[in-house]
């Protein structure tokens, strides 16, 4: 078959998630016939069951230490706050509903396809509707955006835990709360759930929560949630998890055992691809289950891309937002006026909504030894000036890498207040190859903690 006319459309994708609606919108935006297929409500992991309602809960959270705080600052509460659990969650549940309408809004000019997609072959979606119909249609190209599911681990009693796609919407709040895993998920369940007024415990199999951060960072973090009242138990993983009436009675490989309300499995996450029929196309998959694409997003069968959490390069909303566009540039040419995209995977900054939360950007003091390669290091540790008089004793680390070399930052680290909001400012510093000397030459906001990072005049090590 040849040329595009054939075709019903130049491009399919499945997958109503970031990069799927992206790619849609843009593909759309450039005069391409475009359609997007969705079996559940708009937005993907990120809307529904991600980002937002976590940002959410953790704003929730934020409260409890304002109210304790505020203390010191002479507020006197006429009662003790109590959380409304209901409320939060319809709360949620109104925003994400107006995000869903949003997401469907910008679908304007793209033809949409409510049901489950699959593959009959390399041209041809069928999309079965809840109704049980089918429908098939013809497409140039089809983006697989399908992104990734939670993944819970084999042991005794699996199906009583839940997953990050039942947290936000648990029936009670569970007074006391397990989270298994020490990562991303993991680690900002228990600090939202703490916060929010339950007791937690994570249990985490290695040595050190937050595998793969800067190590300072790491033992820093640990030690402000257990201050905040989550408690770590390192070198531990669920064996068995038995009901006993209301309550959960989780057996630990550490020997304890700890009862609770509610079982967090925050174990990583797969890329989800049941169902679409990739196998009997002979599309590659990587050793850890996601489609293998070419630097085009292009599978190993011509004509099938994918993007996001299901090619698994960086699950990040923002990561998929910029391979979707760097695709619709590939394929459909960039806008008027621009140059097309390309995709850098290079200082990519992220933040872990902990509280305190992690800001994150470039190499890893770990990583940066890597190879012998001289560095210096700076850090500063302190009480944040809004601690000094609210009695809280939460402590900020900010840490920058420095190639001796070259004098350019190559790492930059936070665990504080507003720790997201500040590293995404500093990623456009070192995106642009801002060296020490640079930074130096910056003058600082004062009062504010982000100043440290253009303060930092000694050198803690080498
Ligand atoms: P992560 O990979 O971050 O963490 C998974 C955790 O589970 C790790 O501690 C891992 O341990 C542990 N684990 C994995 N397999 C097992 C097992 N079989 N038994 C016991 N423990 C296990 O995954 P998450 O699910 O937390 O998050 C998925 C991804 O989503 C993140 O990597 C991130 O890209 C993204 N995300 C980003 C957020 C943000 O930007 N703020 C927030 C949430 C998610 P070990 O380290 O030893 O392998």
């Amino acid at each position: 078959m040849n040329g595009s006319t054939v075709f019903d459309y130049e491009l399919f994708i499945i997958g109503g998630g970031s990069g799927g609606v992206r790619a849609a919108r843009r593909g759309a935006a450039r005069g391409a016939r475009v359609a997007l297929a969705e079996c559940a409500r708009m937005g993907g992991t990120c809307v529904n069951v991600g980002c937002i309602p976590k940002k959410i809960y953790s704003y929730a959270a934020h409260y409890a230490e304002s109210f304790q705080d505020a203390r010191g600052y002479g507020w006197r509460l006429p009662q003790a706050p109590a959380l409304d659990w209901e409320a939060l969650k319809t709360a949620r549940a109104k925003e994400i509903s107006r995000l869903n309408g949003i997401y469907e809004n910008l679908l304007a000019g793209v033809a949409r396809f409510a049901g489950r997609a699959r593959l009959l072959d390399a041209h041809t979606v069928e999309i079965a509707a809840p109704d049980g119909s089918t429908t098939q249609a013809r497409a140039q190209r089809i983006l697989i955006a399908t992104g990734g599911t939670p993944f819970v681990p084999d042991f005794e009693g699996r199906e009583l835990a839940i997953t990050s796609n039942d947290i936000f919407d648990l029936p009670t709040f569970p007074r006391r709360l397990l989270v298994a895993g020490g990562g991303y998920i993991g680690c900002e369940m228990a600090s939202i759930f703490n916060g929010l007024g339950a007791q937690v415990t994570l249990a985490y199999r290695g040595e050190q929560i937050l595998r793969g951060f800067d190590d300072e960072i790491r033992a820093h973090i640990a030690a402000q949630l257990q201050a905040h009242g989550v408690s770590i138990r390192l070198h531990s993983d669920i064996v068995k998890i038995m009901q006993k009436e209301n309550v959960l009675q989780v057996q630990l490989s550490d020997g304890e055992t700890v009862e609770a309300d509610a079982v967090l499995s925050a174990t990583g996450r797969r890329p989800n691809l049941d169902g679409l029929g990739l196998e009997q196309l002979g599309v590659k998959l990587t050793k850890g289950g996601a489609i293998e694409v070419d630097e085009h997003f292009e599978s190993s069968v011509s004509g099938i891309y994918a993007i996001g959490d299901v090619v698994g390069r960086k699950a990040l909303t923002p990561v998929a937002l910029a391979e979707a566009m760097t695709l619709v540039d590939a394929l459909f040419g960039a806008a008027e006026g621009k140059t097309p995209r390309h995709m850098d995977y290079d200082n990519i900054p992220s933040a872990v909504f902990t509280h305190p939360p992690i800001g994150t950007v470039g190499l890893t003091e770990e990583q940066a030894r890597k190879g012998g390669r001289a560095i210096r290091v700076y850090r500063s540790e302190f009480r944040p000036l809004v601690h000094t008089i609210s009695g809280s004793s939460e402590r900020t680390l900010m840490k920058l890498i420095v190639d001796d070399a070259t004098d350019r930052v190559i790492g930059l680290h936070m665990a504080g207040p507003d720790a997201a909001e500040i590293t995404q400012g500093f990623a456009v510093a070192m995106k642009a190859g801002a060296t020490k000397a640079q930074f130096d030459a910056t003058i600082g906001i004062h009062p504010s903690s982000a100043e440290e990072f253009v303060t930092m005049r000694d050198v803690a090590r080498r």
